[in-house]
């Protein structure tokens, strides 16, 4: 009888939980997964990304708890993969271990607006912010400064909202949601009275989404500040544009009507802007914008330019939300522009064994759902590649060998069972204060628990 097909998937974000399913869910073949993470925790975005006012979005997670159920399935966390650090693994290390290895990796850095000023204390990627509120361990003892009075977010897209959003969502609201402990009470002592985010276009390119854009009233308690000349006239045809983008409007332009009064902490969209400068001597003091215009082009591209004209606001928070970024992967080509690392249907170019799948595939882009057809893309051109010879397995069986030599490179290592140690103590210590849970955000408290060390 052949030795079953041995995968190793690095990530274990939802693209990472939707190519183990693909793989799980393939029936007559025999086939084993082992996920790879860096932290003591699975679920990526899902955990650390995903808003802690977003219960919904989150609840994605049992569909991942479903595959991590399954026999074939193992959970390898507190390894890194391509570091060169004790408790680390190299890639060819995994390529000579299991037949095929999938990288789901994601996005892990943020794009840059390269503008003068940017590296003052208080200019900071929406990114990391996003990573503090939501307990990410590399990004608990970042120290937001929240005494100013204006923030401004820069970018028109859902992570802008998120930021925007929790930064004015009301204490008791963000309190009953699994929001790390040291951020709640960082933004219950927050002074921000306004967040503005900016939009380069106009409101008609705007990259929210509309249930996004919809549910910030209901969320801060509070309208938001739309002018109305930004929201009129804002294409020739207006009946030609996409009805996502018709939604959006007519709910933009119930905000400019005032259809709910600005509360005491509210959020404001500001259209045809560009940052220019961020100005300050020892910390973020203002913002220089340019103002721009729509500029249509031949293939009907609508792009910004610069008309000249200069706007100076005065903030002590500017964080950038402008897009993630994905990270090379050493011995892996890379598309530098696109970050992505180039493959043929998720086989990775120039590859034998390594394939890739999610947003390290495809750039930062799309919902959680879009991943799963991103992965089991993936998993088909795997497949496929075993049937026609392109992709072949190792001789013998070395699954049963793979976790003692893991449990000696990694004397820490945390498995699936280690997981559900962490998952039951947050849950229980969310229980009483009717929480979903409480975030342990702290590496070594995160390795004590899954290691009963607690
Ligand atoms: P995004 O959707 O790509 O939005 C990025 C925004 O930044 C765009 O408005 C873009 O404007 C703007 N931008 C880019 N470069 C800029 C520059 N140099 N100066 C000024 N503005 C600039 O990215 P994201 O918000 O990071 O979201 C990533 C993905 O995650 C998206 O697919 C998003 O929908 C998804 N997500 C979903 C949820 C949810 O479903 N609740 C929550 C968070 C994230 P242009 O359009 O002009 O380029």
């Amino acid at each position: 009888m052949d030795a079953p097909l041995t995968v190793a998937v690095v990530g274990s974000g939802p693209s990472g939980f939707y190519a183990a399913g693909a793989l799980l869910d393939q029936t007559g073949l025999d086939v084993r997964v082992d996920m790879y993470e860096r932290l003591a925790t699975p679920w990526g975005l899902v955990r650390a990304g995903v808003a802690p006012d977003h219960p919904k979005i989150k609840s994605v997670s049992s569909v991942y708890a479903a595959t991590a159920a399954h026999e074939s399935f193992r959970f390898f966390g507190n390894v890194h993969v391509g570091g060169p650090g004790i408790g680390d693994v190299t890639r060819e290390e995994l390529t000579a271990r299991y037949d095929a290895v999938i990288y789901t990796v994601g996005a892990q850095t943020d794009r840059a607006l390269g503008i003068p000023g940017e590296e003052l204390p208080g200019s900071v990627a929406a990114v990391d912010f996003v990573g503090w509120y939501n307990g990410h361990p590399d990004f608990t003892r970042l120290d937001f400064d929240l005494s100013c009075r204006r923030a401004v977010v820069i970018g028109a897209g859902n992570v802008a909202l998120d930021v925007a959003r929790i930064l004015c969502s009301p204490h008791e609201r963000l309190a009953r949601t699994d929001i790390a402990d040291h951020a709640l009470e960082a933004l219950r002592k927050s002074s921000i009275e306004e967040v503005v985010v900016v939009g380069r276009r106009g409101p008609a390119q705007v990259a929210f989404t509309t249930p996004e854009l919809k549910e910030l009233p209901e969320y801060t308690g509070s309208g938001v500040d739309v002018l109305p000349d930004e929201v009129t006239a804002v294409a020739a045809d207006e009946e030609s544009l996409p009805r996502a983008v018709k939604r959006n409007l007519l709910i933009m332009r119930g905000y400019a009507a005032g259809d709910t009064p600005l509360g005491p902490r509210h959020i404001s969209l500001r259209f045809l802007r560009s940052p220019v400068e961020i100005l300050g001597t020892d910390r973020v003091e203002q913002i220089v914008l340019g103002r721009n215009r729509l500029r249509v082009g031949d293939d009907g591209w609508v792009s910004a330019e610069d008309t000249g004209e200069r706007e100076t606001w005065d903030t002590g928070l500017v964080l950038r939300a402008v897009g993630y970024r994905g990270l090379p992967i050493e011995g892996l080509p890379f598309d530098e522009r696109k970050a992505v690392i180039p493959h043929d249907g998720g086989r990775v170019r120039d590859a034998e064994r390594e394939y890739v799948a999610g947003w390290i595939k495809r750039g930062p882009t799309g919902i959680i759902g879009t991943n799963k057809k991103c992965a089991v893309e993936t998993v088909t051109r795997l497949l496929a590649d075993l049937d026609n010879g392109a992709l072949r397995r190792h001789e013998g069986d070395r699954y049963a060998e793979i976790e003692p030599w893991l449990a000696e490179r990694q004397p820490r290592l945390v498995t699936e069972q280690g997981w559900q140690l962490i998952d039951a103590a947050e849950q229980s210590a969310g229980e009483p204060h009717g929480r979903p849970r409480v975030k342990f955000t702290d590496r070594e408290q995160l390795l004590d628990v899954a290691l009963r060390r607690a």
